[in-house]
């Protein structure tokens, strides 16, 4: 399924066909906004309606290759498609849909034939005059084809010195920019960019420029030494902190290399990884760990981790999507005698999409959901930490924004205050509240009746109507009520005039 801003791209770049304008489109989206499912959905959309189509997908790396592959295996289960790409080892020619790295197939045209439409991944990389051999290559697909149609994709269309991705003499006509990054960060698809001044300075004054660019091996001489990289990783320690997925850019690969030797030496997990890594070192696997008493681990060497213990297959699923990982390895020990099981799992985006819209709609309920079981006894209820809110108290301890009556999950994983007409109270007052909390109504064993108005409510305690909401000499706050219910269901004079004399509060 596609993001809204993934179909609206798609949508505007149909618009943009249909409104007749000749040439090639560019597709710019920021870096993590998901071009490869943009470009399955396309494919097989293509083939859909036009089953002649004939599509090259083309791009310069191999891990890009595979990815878009994957992606459209994902789109599309049994999609007409072939790969071609030496350093991949597949040369597979003759299907609809091609995904091909361009160093391998640039001198093919005459075997691939007749090609419809040509989809280029970060195309920033094409040649802006006509010369190179993505401009040879289309021009020779040109030939055979004077209706091919190209469609770029980049994050980046303006490259320094040559200016956008659509002066002439470039290959593309058109930007078609359908999301921006403000957009993804807004709706949690990108996280919030927070720069800082750093104060390792790295001094760039001797470097010269070439096409509007630092000369890649004359920045890394001046900034790859080893005291500015002891200070430039004593001071992103510093600021990651804790962290746990660091990015460092460097100048090159030399540089690379140096900066995680150092990361290592301060006891950071630090690797490089290049286009000269080995794959089997290159590709990265999920590892998940569990112990098992003797009777779960024989269920699950006879059933396997999805039927036997479903909760961490879900689990699993959940982050390989997160982090784009396609396969884990699933390492159960067994407590009694220390067996060990390994099954390998493989990425299923409909089970983790599936998952994910449970939690979605479980956040964004009203109300709680009613308990898995009405048996204290029941085994999941017996380890669950809501265990005794369920089958005893019934009342929360806590009093924070997301026990109050008057705030609300949103989409965006923020939440909103009715009360003072807030959106994305800041984590730290969640947990703090304010005075005007009011206990929820799923969260308390108490009949709810309304209140004086809609700000306070009214909940029977001990046979009395009890006002909750902002403290006055009637009406109890929330920590007042969990702190003694039945004191303040009393309507004791004496302390309703203590409370409005002193501004006194029940504390226990
Ligand atoms: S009324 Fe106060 S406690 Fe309740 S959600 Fe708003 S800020 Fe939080």
């Amino acid at each position: 399924m596609l993001r809204d801003y993934q179909q609206r791209t798609i949508d505007q770049l149909y618009a943009w066909f249909e409104a007749g304008h000749p040439g090639n489109p560019c597709l710019v989206l920021p870096t993590g906004s998901g071009k490869s499912h943009i470009v399955a959905a396309l494919c097989k959309d293509a083939l859909q309606n036009w089953p002649e189509t004939v599509v090259l997908m083309l791009t310069h790396v191999k891990e890009l290759i595979e990815q878009n592959a994957e992606k459209m295996r994902q789109h599309w289960p049994g999609a007409p498609m072939g790969i071609y790409s030496a350093s991949i080892g597949k040369k597979q020619l003759g299907e609809p849909i091609t995904f091909a790295g361009i160093q391998s197939i640039r001198t093919k045209a005459k075997q691939i034939g007749h090609v419809d439409l040509v989809i280029i991944d970060e195309c920033h990389l094409v040649n802006h005059k006509d010369e190179g051999g993505y401009r040879q290559f289309l021009a020779d697909l040109k030939a055979i084809n004077p209706a091919l149609r190209v469609i770029g994709l980049t994050a980046t269309p303006y490259r320094l010195g040559h200016g956008l991705i659509t002066d002439k003499p470039a290959l593309f006509d058109d930007l078609i920019e359908p999301v921006s990054i403000e957009e993804l960060i807004f709706k949690g698809y990108l996280a919030t960019l927070r720069s800082k001044i750093t104060k390792a300075k790295l001094d760039t004054s001797g470097v010269h420029k070439r096409g509007g660019e630092f000369i890649e091996s004359e920045l890394q001489a001046a900034v790859d030494t080893d005291d500015n990289n002891q200070k430039v990783v004593s001071e992103i320690i510093e600021l990651a902190g804790e962290r746990k997925a660091w990015l460092v850019f460097c100048t090159g690969v030399k540089h690379a290399h140096h900066v995680a030797e150092v990361l290592r030496q301060r006891g950071v997990a630090a690797e490089c990884v290049t286009g000269e890594t080995p794959k089997k070192e290159r590709e990265r696997l999920l590892a998940e760990f569990k112990t098992h008493s003797a009777k779960s681990f024989a269920d699950l060497e006879k059933h396997g981790v999805e039927k036997s213990k479903p909760e961490h297959f879900v689990q699993i699923q959940l982050y390989m999507h997160g982090t784009d990982i396609d396969r884990a390895l699933y390492v159960a020990v067994c407590k009694d005698d220390d067996r060990i099981y390994t099954e390998r799992v493989k990425y299923d985006q409909a089970v983790a999409e599936k998952f994910i819209e449970r939690g979605r709609r479980l956040a964004l309920e009203d109300r709680m959901p009613p308990p898995i079981s009405t048996d204290p006894s029941w085994y999941q209820c017996k380890f669950c930490d809501a265990h005794e809110f369920c089958h005893s108290t019934k009342t929360t301890k806590h009093v924070n924004c997301r026990t109050c009556a008057h705030s609300t999950a949103k989409e965006d994983s923020t939440w909103r205050c009715e009360r003072h007409e807030a959106d994305g109270i800041p984590v730290e007052f969640q947990r703090q509240a304010c005075d005007s909390h009011v206990l929820h109504p799923d969260l308390v064993p108490w009949e709810r009746k309304d209140g004086l108005d809609q700000w306070t409510a009214v909940y029977v305690i001990e046979g009395r109507d009890v006002a909750n909401g902002e403290g006055d000499a009637h009406v109890y706050t929330s920590k007042e009520i969990l702190a003694n219910p039945k004191m303040c269901s009393l309507g004791d004079k004496l302390v309703e005039e203590l409370r409005e004399t002193f501004d006194a509060r029940i504390v226990g």
